[in-house]
């Protein structure tokens, strides 16, 4: 008897939007990067990327924001597909469709899960059957916050933030987010960060570390202990750059977080509650107090890109 494996016309797949728990940032390096000590946790907003074939390459974008994706070819999916089509030798184009839940340009790495998510999701089309290490190979090609979103869940990330490490972590965490106008450019936060140290720093700018607190607050899944623990060295440069982000994570305090923080280089900021009714008590507070135009809650740690069993066809409805 003969198998006949039949390869699919639709592939989806779901990544998860990230928020850095904890971001140190060494000294400029010769090549223009930062190196970067981070912890990453994986949070329920996901973007899904549908892939199919067609005549030329094109983006079609739906949900949040959908007008600020950028079109092919400028669109970090196009990049993503075109390097899965060059590994596996495959000469097609294709239609991406990108559902977004993630908020564009702001600090959660919403491009970056896009990228993950096509990577896949054209292995899949193709039937290529890269292994995990081949696409997370390809993944940080494309950007230093791509391989994460391929494996989700907690990660220690260094280098360019790239290179993955496990961490020990137990427990859920229930976040809200505040989505605070439109993005603050990222190598923008680098330049603002650099011109900050040269002010107030006497010596060289330390090596990135990972504090021990952050370990241990996961270890334990202790949320209070997380919350005070959450840092990130770019956050000082966001306020400066935009100050009404430092009023936005102290209002959030001042209802009940146990903690708050610039997600990446912002400008979302991530509040971590106690509980699911206290993210939506704080959810009410924020909405209430008019400081940000746009409020989400989710929780974390979740898994990283997967296969969606139900596609979406190319026949479904785009809602914007
Ligand atoms: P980063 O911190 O990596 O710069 P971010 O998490 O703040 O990114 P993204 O949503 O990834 O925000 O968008 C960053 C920029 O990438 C946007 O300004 C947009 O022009 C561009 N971009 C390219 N492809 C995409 C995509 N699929 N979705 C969103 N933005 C994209």
């Amino acid at each position: 008897m003969t198998t006949v494996s039949t390869l699919p016309e639709v592939v989806t797949v779901r990544a998860p939007a990230k928020v850095n728990l904890e971001l140190r940032v060494g000294p400029r390096r010769p090549d223009g990067y930062h190196g970067l000590a981070t912890v990453f946790q994986a949070v329920s907003l996901h973007d899904e990327v549908s892939v199919w074939r067609s005549d030329d390459w094109e983006v079609v974008a739906a949900g949040h924001d959908a007008d600020l994706v950028p079109a092919a070819p400028d669109n970090i999916a196009v990049r993503a597909a075109r390097l899965v089509a060059e590994r596996g030798r495959v000469d097609e184009a294709l239609t991406i469709r990108i559902d977004k839940e993630i908020p564009v340009a702001g600090g959660m790495a919403g491009g970056s899960a896009d990228a993950a998510a096509t990577l896949l999701a054209c292995d899949q089309l193709w039937g290529l059957a890269l292994d995990r290490a081949e696409l997370a190979e390809l993944a940080a090609e494309l950007g230093s916050d791509v391989p994460f979103p391929l494996t989700g869940g907690n990660l220690m990330g260094s280098g360019r933030g790239e290179q993955l490490t496990p961490v020990l972590a137990r427990g859920t965490f229930h976040w809200v987010f505040a989505v605070s106008g439109t993005g603050l450019s990222t190598p923008a936060v680098y330049a603002e960060i650099d011109r900050l140290r040269e002010q107030w720093m006497d010596g060289p700018v330390p090596e990135p570390r990972v504090s021990s607190r952050i370990m241990a607050a996961l270890r334990s899944g202790d949320a209070q202990a997380l919350g005070s623990a959450l840092g990130n060295d770019l956050q000082e440069a966001a306020f400066a750059l935009r100050p009404a982000l430092r009023d936005l994570c102290e209002a959030g305090i001042d209802f009940g977080a146990l903690g708050a923080i610039v997600s990446g280089s912002g400008p979302t900021v991530a509040f971590l509650t106690a509980s699911h009714e206290a993210a939506l008590d704080l959810s009410v507070s924020l909405s209430a107090a008019a400081l940000c135009h746009d409020i989400r809650r989710a929780k974390g740690p979740v898994p990283g890109a997967h296969v969606v069993p139900a596609p979406r066809t190319p026949a479904s409805n785009v809602h914007s």
